[in-house]
């Protein structure tokens, strides 16, 4: 094999690259044949499990005492919060989503330096739902030859009932879609039913609509031109990968020079080269993008894995190991031309990089989590007037404060201030304990604005100090603080 022709001496095109690619072409209509095979499998599995988990994931409950939702997963806009099972997020605390973001991005690194465009072949949600939407046209209009026949027929009753029960169905998962989505945001039991008996808010329905018709159009006729066209990630990924990446890869050292089966055989009898691949077009036939990847490495093969179960089942068939088309790089395929030895390095500097930033931002969240207090107090001066100054010539400031009492039940907090040493704190409305500090209860899980003043008496200042207020639960004696100026002469 070491003479074995690199793939643009095959007559194969050169590969397309993000760089070299037309900004658009006419779109060819695609009918992908359905495979069999073990990525197939896992991709079916993954559909089940992602979408299994989308649509039913809002009726999940999670008991969070007396005053709080009992849904696990709940976007309360109404109430500015976010629960994530025994998380609770408060406007406050966005940093959390922040942070969640940024995990699933360098989870999307990871991924990608790792094996390629993996998440575009098995989770991306347009995949997954343009795989559900083929699905159910191989069930109702057959599979590729059969509706490559359909296409070409004229509309007749019987083509026309196939295609209005398919748009149906597709309507149906598109509705579906749109309906568990708003379940994200009230309580999916209650929404279910103002939804069925037409008392659910209008937002509700608006959003129904606008999923349902994005879910349809995007998986039913867009499909691969979405990812093709629409979605930034292949040209964002192909500047992120290395030649380490495992990537959908046509073995053509193994695979050229490429015939007939009869031809092959023939010319190994001559003891002429000939390689495993006979022709067959298979793994074209399957490709849900259109893709020959005899072609190198395109920017529309978005890495399924369904041309290798293609080619696996053609190569048992001939009685020749699988493996024809794998995950694998090009490197490689190159070091086995020139018989030099195969790299495989999953383990290198990027994956380190990225697994180590996952472990990191990853510990950073629990840490914090673990140590969140249910306790919030945030103080504003006022700007205008910065101080007063009162007849008997002592300083007075006003501050704004807010509480944020996270716990589910009623607490009760006492306020003093530190750092003056004849500082006196009054809460506009507020009463007082016996120690003169301004006492104020916060209902659960709720927040509370107070308007507070505090005067310097002993000996009037003339410049500004550093005032620290201290707020402290009556219940637990657990406490807060938060620092501002008092603002002099
Ligand atoms: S399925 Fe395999 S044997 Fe058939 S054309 Fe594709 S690479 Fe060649
Ligand atoms: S070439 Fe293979 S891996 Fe790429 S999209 Fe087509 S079937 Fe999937």
């Amino acid at each position: 094999m070491a003479d074995a022709p690199l793939p643009h001496a095959l007559g194969a095109t050169s590969p397309t690259t993000a760089e070299d690619a037309p900004l658009y072409a006419p779109r060819k209509q695609i009918h992908p044949q359905a495979v069999k095979g073990r990525y197939r499998t896992i991709k079916w599995i993954v559909l089940a499990v992602t979408l299994g988990v989308y649509y039913f994931l809002p009726f999940i409950r999670w008991d969070r005492g007396p005053n709080a939702p009992d849904q696990a997963i709940l976007v309360d806009l109404a109430n500015s919060r976010f629960y994530f099972f025994f998380i609770e997020i408060w406007p406050q605390e966005v940093y959390y989503i922040t942070g969640l973001l940024v995990l699933a991005a360098l989870t999307l690194f990871l991924m990608n330096a790792v094996a390629g465009r993996i998440w575009c072949g098995y989770l991306c949600p347009q995949t997954v739902w343009t795989d559900l939407f083929y699905a159910v046209e191989r069930i109702i209009e057959g599979d590729r030859r059969e509706r490559m026949r359909h296409a070409k027929e004229k509309l007749t009753l019987p083509v026309l009932g196939r295609k209005s029960l398919k748009h149906f169905v597709w309507l149906m998962i598109a509705w579906w879609t749109g309906g568990a989505w708003v379940l994200y945001f009230a309580d999916a039991p209650t929404l279910v039913y103002q939804l069925a008996t037409f008392q659910a808010p209008f937002v509700a329905y608006f959003w129904i609509g606008i999923l349902t018709f994005t879910t349809y159009t995007l998986a039913g006729f867009m499909r691969e031109q979405v990812c093709t066209y629409m979605c930034p990630w292949p040209r964002i990924q192909a500047a992120l990968t290395d030649e380490f990446a495992l990537n959908v890869t046509y073995r053509y050292d193994r695979g050229e020079p490429r015939g007939s089966m009869k031809k092959n055989q023939a010319l190994k009898l001559q003891g002429l080269p000939a390689g495993d691949c006979i022709d067959c077009d298979q793994c074209v036939a399957v490709c849900p993008t259109g893709v020959d990847i005899r072609k190198g490495l395109q920017l529309d093969c978005i890495q399924c894995g369904l041309c290798m179960d293609a080619c696996d089942n053609v190569m048992d068939k001939i009685g020749r190991p699988k493996g024809l088309i794998a995950y694998d790089t090009d490197m490689n395929v190159q070091a086995r031309i020139e018989v030099r030895p195969e790299m495989r390095r999953i383990v290198r500097p990027r994956t380190l990089f990225y697994a180590g930033l996952i472990v990191l931002v990853g510990s950073i969240m629990i840490a914090s989590l673990a140590m969140r207090q249910s306790l919030y107090l945030s103080v504003m001066h006022d700007r205008n007037p910065l101080f007063v100054r009162l007849s008997d010539g002592s300083i007075r400031n006003g501050f704004t404060i807010r509480i944020a009492n996270k716990n589910l039940d009623e607490r009760r907090y006492a306020l003093s201030v530190e750092g003056l040493r004849g500082a006196k704190v009054d809460m506009v409305g507020g009463e007082v304990d016996q120690q003169c500090r301004p006492i104020v209860s916060v209902g659960p899980d709720q927040t509370l604005e107070a308007r507070v003043l505090v005067t310097e008496t002993a000996s009037p200042i003339e410049e500004s100090a550093v005032l620290r207020f201290v707020l402290t639960d009556l219940a637990t004696g657990n406490t807060v603080s938060t620092s501002d100026h008092f603002k002099a002469p």
